[in-house]
């Protein structure tokens, strides 16, 4: 029987096939955006490569044979680690990918927001200019701050986080960090100061969240958070839409507890066009492009061949999520060549 891959993902990245292919795989790409589907062509997979797709519980444990689980990202909040492990399934992701990229984007939203980039373009291409339209548009740059001197509030202080510090700092933004699983002296060598999240609440001018989504931090940020900050305060969000309840985002927006958001990720995905977020113009929206530059999207061709190669090839993945994997992996494919 042939080592067999299956990738569910919809649309694909172009994995680098020959090198998978050279060994004698079995290649399946085909998208199944259900539980069912994906079990339908990969119940009897050896590795499953997984892009957003539901790995559930269900799912993993009814694949017969699956060794790996690998997404061409670093997120992998779509699949069950614990089960996987209980099952002996590593998890592997690319960790440290678009960390550039990540935190680039999270300044870019920050400065667009702060420089109201977008209603001011809108405002040109409407027919407007600074001279022909004085009272409008002094009404418009109310609000605009001068950066230096303002505070960024970075919530989870992990590889993009820490990224975003030195770009900050240009601007002159004092930088506060929330992270209970992160000590202070880390935080502090990097020029940024600790806090406790109600004080990086208030205290803050940007908000810009990086956390994973796990239960913890599913709508951490929801109504009570929002009245604590600033009416004149910015959110910014590029990790995962469900760690701020939307609802209450909406209603923080539209009631003037905040004065708006960046927002590269949403709760559901791809966005709604009846999401009541698009109507405001306070609000922008990046469509989840954070993590994209070309130079990326070779790594995320190249990584997951590279880490079904080390499956393979009797080693542990390089992207291992769940190392706590290893006796049960062992004890579940010792007889089947597979053993890392
Ligand atoms: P990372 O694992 O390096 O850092 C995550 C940090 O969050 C860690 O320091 C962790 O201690 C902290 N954290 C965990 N739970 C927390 C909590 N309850 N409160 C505060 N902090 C908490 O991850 P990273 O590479 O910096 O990426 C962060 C997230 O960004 C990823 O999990 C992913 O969901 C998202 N992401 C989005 C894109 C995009 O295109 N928009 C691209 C890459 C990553």
């Amino acid at each position: 029987m042939k080592f067999k891959v299956v990738y569910t993902s919809v649309p694909p990245i172009e994995i680098e096939k020959e090198s998978l292919l050279k060994l004698g795989v079995e290649y399946i790409e085909r998208p199944a955006p259900t539980e069912d589907e994906v079990l339908a062509i990969a119940q009897d997979a050896d590795v499953l490569i997984d892009r957003s797709e539901p790995c559930t519980r269900r799912v993993i444990s009814n694949l017969k044979s699956c060794r790996l689980i690998v997404t061409p990202k670093v997120g992998y909040d779509n699949i069950d680690v614990a089960a996987a492990t209980e099952y002996g399934v590593c998890v592997a992701n690319i960790p440290g990918l678009s960390v550039d990229e990540v935190s680039d984007h999270a300044m870019a939203l920050l400065l667009a927001c702060s420089r109201k980039l977008f209603q001011l373009d809108n405002m040109v291409r409407a027919g407007g200019w600074q001279v022909f339209h004085g009272k409008e548009m002094q009404a418009m740059w109310r609000g605009i701050s001068l950066i230096r001197g303002q505070t960024l509030g970075l919530i989870g202080f992990g590889a993009i986080s820490r990224a975003v510090v030195p770009k900050a700092k240009a601007f002159g933004l004092r930088v506060l960090v929330y992270d209970p699983y992160i000590t202070p002296d880390v935080t502090e060598k990097t020029g940024a100061a600790s806090a406790q999240l109600e004080q990086l609440l208030k205290e803050s001018d940007y908000i810009s969240i990086h956390t994973p989504l796990t239960p913890a931090t599913r709508h951490m940020l929801g109504v009570a958070q929002f009245k604590l900050m600033k009416p004149t305060a910015f959110i910014i969000n590029t990790s995962r839409g469900a760690v701020i309840d939307e609802g209450a985002l909406y209603n923080a927006l539209v009631n003037g507890y905040i004065a708006g958001a960046g927002l590269d990720v949403v709760e559901k995905e791809p966005v709604k066009m009846d999401n009541p977020l698009l109507k405001l113009d306070n609000v922008i929206v990046t469509g989840h492009s954070a993590h994209y530059s070309d130079q990326v999207w070779a790594e995320q061709r190249r990584r997951p061949a590279e880490e079904i190669i080390r499956i393979m090839s009797g080693q542990w993945p390089r992207g291992w999520v769940n190392p706590q994997v290893e006796a049960k992996f062992i004890e579940r494919w010792r007889n089947t060549g597979a053993s890392a």
